[in-house]
């Protein structure tokens, strides 16, 4: 199982014990600098991080063909649990919780400046959540010094979702829409791509075929925001993980590339999923086609060397199709 660190989050906790919290080593840090505590200034020094934040867990049915495996239906399964039951996690107030003493006292647990990627073991915009959506929107706006991150299969919900004072999107955070074929892309990108969101990219994962953007590209590939920001970010592609993956070309990973590429649009191969299938020589002269299967680990690295990524830097998180790669978080209390 791949750990939070491996999958290339920051290791960190939020919830740490005694001899590891710094908000419990003031006199310690006082003693060393000489300062008078009541009148050293409060200096965040923590650098940002990458999160996780489920903040409610389970999924009412699934709804297209890429929740197939679905790793929140296997997992709980397995564990005996119903995935249908929707609920509050232990970690709904985690962007908002504070240090109580020390140095920190008063201040966010998570650092100003992280990035908090947001249910992944649930769709945020599920309407079993509608009831506690509100608050979750009240506390990221309480926090616009971090960015949060969002994938949906359901932007014919965002819209009913949003926060009245939403506008035409808060600028700290992201949502990207999940299109697996073709048929869920025509459904779900004419919805997606005209709403007011002021951070928003595609996921084609799991791949499951040869999927023509163009016409989106073509409308919204060179789109500007008012302070002239892509309207569309990125395009992002990845496989399917997990026991039971199914097959993704690399041949429609190259054609999505080339489409973001003829559009000057950002693209990022995420993840190669557990089987890659591809043409290689035969060594005559000739190609035949063979499914490579991939370990977990290299999923990332395999992806990365194939240099398909064009126009930057693209953060996503590498626990987007698994389960195995979220650190449980610590019990709150
Ligand atoms: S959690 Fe996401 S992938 Fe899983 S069934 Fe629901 S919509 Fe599908």
């Amino acid at each position: 199982m791949e750990n939070f660190e491996t999958a290339g989050f920051q290791q960190m906790s939020l919830f740490p014990s005694a001899s590891e919290d710094p908000s419990r080593t003031d006199s310690t840090r006082h003693d060393k600098c000489g300062a008078d505590p009541a009148l050293c200034p409060k200096q965040d020094l923590r650098p940002p991080v990458r999160i996780t934040w489920n903040l409610w867990h389970g999924c009412s049915r699934k709804v297209s063909p890429g929740c197939l495996h679905c790793y929140m239906y296997r997992r709980d399964e397995e564990y005996g649990k119903d995935p249908t039951n929707v609920h509050k996690t232990a970690a709904f107030n985690l962007p908002v919780r504070k240090y109580r003493s020390g140095q920190y006292k008063g201040m966010y647990r998570i650092p100003a400046g992280s990035t908090v990627y947001t249910c992944f073991t649930s769709d945020f915009f599920i309407d079993a959540a509608d009831k506690w959506r509100p608050e979750a929107w009240d506390m990221m706006r309480r926090r616009p010094d971090c960015t949060f991150f969002m994938i949906t299969k359901r932007p014919e919900r965002i819209l009913q979702s949003l926060p009245t004072d939403w506008g035409e999107g808060w600028g700290h955070v992201h949502i990207s829409c999940t299109c697996e074929n073709q048929h869920w892309t025509d459904r779900r990108l004419p919805i997606f791509l005209e709403l007011p969101i002021r951070h928003k990219s595609i996921t084609h994962e799991p791949m499951l075929e040869a999927i023509d953007i163009r016409k989106y590209l073509e409308k919204y590939g060179s789109a500007r925001n008012p302070d002239n920001s892509r309207v569309l970010e990125s395009v992002s592609c990845g496989g399917e993980s997990g026991p039971e993956a199914r097959v993704c070309d690399y041949g429609w990973v190259v054609n999505t590339h080339v489409q973001c590429v003829e559009y000057g649009v950002p693209f990022h191969f995420h993840q190669t999923g557990a089987k890659l299938r591809r043409s290689i020589s035969d060594g005559q002269g000739g190609f035949l086609t063979k499914v490579f299967e991939i370990p977990r680990e290299h999923q990332h690295t395999q992806a990365k060397k194939a240099g398909l990524d064009y126009g930057g830097v693209i953060e996503m998180p590498e626990c987007l199709s698994s389960t195995d790669d979220l650190l449980p978080l610590e019990d709150p209390t």
